[in-house]
């Protein structure tokens, strides 16, 4: 069975990738369907610790920091916007982020992000062992120094994508929960429809947004998506006072949230598309959380989770038009899809709305897979 009234387009996928795509291309006049297997912004989107920090990890190439830094300045503006439509605050802050060295590594890494947080003249601060400690109280013993990068922001990103789902309905787009999309029937280099367990649905255009199982929903029209589930631990703790600001030593971050609570993250494992948390995940949170931060030691647990980030074989996102004329790529936003969410929405509505692919986009193109690269984490 065929539904009756076709949409223009539709997004696979309602995480924050394909819901603020979707929100755009309503914004520029398009009938928007979006299908979710589940429902939709549960899965990396809200387990995601909502750093909004593109020099935290040192991005690279050159052309994915400029597209973190292009997402970045767009975020205060983005925020704004969605929770005007949304009616939802997002619980977003700009205080900063505290990066620390606690061994030679971790203080090379840090020279290497000064140095490259300078080169792209943003504001940014050495500080020795004792500085770091004014600045967070109840940090630990072992820190070396640390670097102050004032203009971090982070986001409460269960709200933000909350709030770019709530937008997207109030302008006018369908979404479709719990709607799996099984399978894409191709004809003539075009995809005709999808189908759920239910129905069939055309549309004249569709984005595929459905972070780590991208890959397998376009396995079905014989396309080759790359990505990967890196599975992502963390854990939550309620303090007696707000922590200021993120505090960083190489995977091992607190994140502030509101009313006290503390995010602690992560582990970075490749296992499939399993969720669970594990005893071996919590163990190397907590001992490199301890180390850093010992007054965690005394805080009160609140819960455990793990969500998917949506690797890829060179770990960037895959941002583009498929080989089928008539479907996009939004996909791999690994560990920076929450950051990356507002510039990849603008740049993929533009894309599905007819417009040249943008010089932005050329290192991301799906065709790149295609000259030997293979999915698979490192
Ligand atoms: C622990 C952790 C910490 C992170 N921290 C940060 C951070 O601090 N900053 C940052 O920028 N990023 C962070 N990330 C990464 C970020 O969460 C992801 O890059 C981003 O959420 C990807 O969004 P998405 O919409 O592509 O994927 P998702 O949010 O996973 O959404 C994909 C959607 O597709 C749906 N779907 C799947 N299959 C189908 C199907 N067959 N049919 C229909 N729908 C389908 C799913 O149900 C899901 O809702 C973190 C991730 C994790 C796990």
């Amino acid at each position: 069975m065929i539904a009756n009234s076709s949409p223009d387009v539709i997004v696979i996928g309602g995480g924050i990738i394909g819901s603020s795509i979707a929100v755009r291309l309503a914004q520029a006049g398009a009938r928007v369907s979006i299908f979710d297997r589940g429902e939709p912004g549960r899965e990396a989107s809200s387990a995601a610790a909502g750093m909004i920090a593109p020099q935290a990890e040192g991005p690279k190439p050159e052309a994915f920091a400029e597209l973190c830094g292009a997402s970045y300045s767009l975020y205060p503006e983005f925020v704004a916007e969605m929770e005007d439509l949304s009616g939802i605050a997002a619980g977003y802050h700009r205080a900063g982020s505290l990066l620390l060295a606690l061994d030679d590594a971790q203080a090379q890494e840090l020279d290497e992000t000064e140095a490259e947080t300078r080169r792209r003249g943003l504001a940014v601060e050495r500080l020795d062992a004792d500085a770091v400690r004014r600045c967070v109280p109840g940090l630990g013993e072992g820190i070396r120094r640390g670097l102050l990068l004032p203009g971090d922001h982070w986001v409460d990103n269960e709200r933000l994508t909350e709030g770019v789902l709530e937008a997207a309905r109030r302008l006018g787009v369908t979404i479709h929960a719990n709607a799996t999309v099984c399978s894409l029937s191709a004809r003539n280099h075009r995809i005709e429809s999808i189908k759920t367990d239910t129905a069939a649905f055309r549309a004249a255009e569709f984005v595929l947004a459905a972070g780590c199982w991208s890959g397998v929903v376009a396995a079905s029209a014989g396309l080759e998506v790359p990505t990967v589930p890196c599975r992502g631990q963390m854990l939550e703790f309620e303090a007696p006072s707000q922590l200021s600001m993120v505090v960083r030593a190489g995977d091992h971050y607190l994140v502030p949230r509101a009313g006290g609570r503390i995010l602690v993250g992560t582990t970075a494992d490749y296992v499939g598309f399993e969720k669970a948390v594990t005893a071996e995940g919590l163990a190397s949170i907590l001992s490199g959380a301890l180390r850093l931060a010992p007054f965690l030691g005394k805080l009160r647990f609140r819960r455990a989770w793990a969500g998917l980030r949506p690797d890829t074989a060179d770990h960037l996102p895959i941002l583009g038009r498929a080989r089928l004329e008539n479907v996009t790529l939004a996909t791999g936003h690994f560990r920076n899809g929450i950051l990356l969410a507002p510039f990849t929405a603008r740049l993929m509505a533009d894309l599905v709305a007819g417009g040249t692919i943008p010089p932005e986009l050329e290192a991301f193109r799906p065709e790149r897979f295609a000259l030997g690269a293979k999915a698979g984490g490192t």
